[in-house]
């Protein structure tokens, strides 16, 4: 019987225990900043390729006259007529 008391009074503890803890951590919750802002969530913008018309993330992009290009070879052969 001792034994089944000890154990119980040791399983009310721990819940009291936990509750504490909970109710501390929800004390100490606060909104965390966003870092980077707003900036570093936005999606990237996509460009299309002057020749083939292939759409492309703009920092995989290459810029030449004007104008972006998927790869080096589109940029050299220019606009299709
Ligand atoms: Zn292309």
């Amino acid at each position: 019987m001792g034994k089944l008391l000890f154990w119980a009074i040791l399983i009310l503890a721990a819940l009291v225990v936990m509750r504490i803890a909970s109710r501390k951590a929800s004390e100490r919750a606060v909104p965390p900043p966003a870092p980077g802002g707003a900036t570093a969530a936005a999606p990237e913008t996509m460009v299309r390729c002057a020749h083939c018309g292939v759409h492309l993330p703009r920092s995989e992009a290459l810029l030449s006259n004007g104008q972006f290009w998927c790869c080096e070879e589109h940029a050299r052969l220019g606009t299709p007529p």
